[in-house]
């Protein structure tokens, strides 16, 4: 599944490619992804790209005519740029033509991502956005902001974490990786964190994402070829994946446990209970 890391790297990879750049066509392939698709797909035609923003894991392409497109790429999808003689393949499901002959192609095999056009008024409020959390790399995810959140809290810390209502974009591999490097276990009730481990925390979850980030960027070139899929990073990871192995920092076996549904990883003994 595509995480924040992959979305801010694909923001940055298409940037370069589609700005400025006028949608002279499209073409609808499908009627229903997540949602239905809407119908005023004409308000794309001859608008020009102005920006690519990132809003959690919503991709946000801002035109010249007040509209923006928003992109989620739900569990499998890929939104790439393509060459002028591109042949479309299975599960392209949304196209467009700009100026250039090039083709930003939305491809979703399950089709849980959804594509919606909305007007940039107020763009910020709109349903899809109201609910959620900071974004973690602003000066708003802090230790103060995340305490608050977190007294009084009896659920364990790493669903907290995952919860976008809170922050967004700490995914499952995130929150396993910031608990270690915190040395929190992730069956802690939140309210249970001192404020001295709140900050290890908000550093961790940063940290983790920034370096994610970074190793994006060094698989920039494989998602704007031909036929690719965003890149999934390679980047090291210390606890996520490695049950049964031993801990890197103190070599006791790495345990694995199944919370709200998701593989979950953690070190006994350097991850205080
Ligand atoms: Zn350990």
């Amino acid at each position: 599944m595509p995480e924040l890391p992959e979305i801010e790297t694909i923001k940055t990879g298409l940037a370069s490619h589609i700005i400025d750049k006028i949608i002279i066509n499209y073409e609808k392939k499908c009627k229903v992804l997540r949602q239905i698709l809407s119908n005023n797909f004409d308000i794309l035609l001859n608008a020009r790209i102005l920006s690519i923003m990132r809003r959690a894991k919503y991709l946000l392409i801002n035109l010249d005519n007040s509209f923006t497109i928003v992109i989620h790429l739900g569990m499998s999808g890929s939104f790439t740029i393509q060459p002028a003689n591109y042949s479309s393949q299975k599960h392209d499901h949304v196209i467009f033509y700009l100026d250039n002959q090039q083709q930003l192609v939305f491809n979703d095999p399950r089709r849980f991502g959804m594509i919606y056009l909305l007007p940039q008024e107020k763009l910020l409020d709109q349903q899809i956005f109201k609910a959620l959390g900071p974004e973690p790399l602003t000066e708003q995810f802090n230790a103060g902001y995340l305490a608050s959140k977190l007294a009084k809290r009896h659920k364990i810390i790493k669903n907290v974490i995952m919860d976008n209502n809170i922050v967004v974009g700490v995914g499952n591999i995130y929150a396993s990786e910031s608990l270690f490097r915190a040395k929190i276990h992730p069956l802690r009730p939140a309210y249970s964190l001192s404020h001295m481990e709140i900050i290890d925390l908000v550093l961790a979850i940063k940290n983790v994402l920034i370096s994610s980030i970074a190793a994006g960027g060094t698989t920039l070139k494989d998602f704007i070829n031909a036929n690719s899929k965003p890149g999934y990073f390679q980047q090291e990871l210390l606890i996520y994946n490695r049950a049964g192995k031993p801990c890197f920092i103190c070599s006791n076996i790495i345990r694995k446990i199944i919370l709200a549904g998701r593989g979950s990883y953690y070190c006994g003994y350097c991850q205080v209970i």
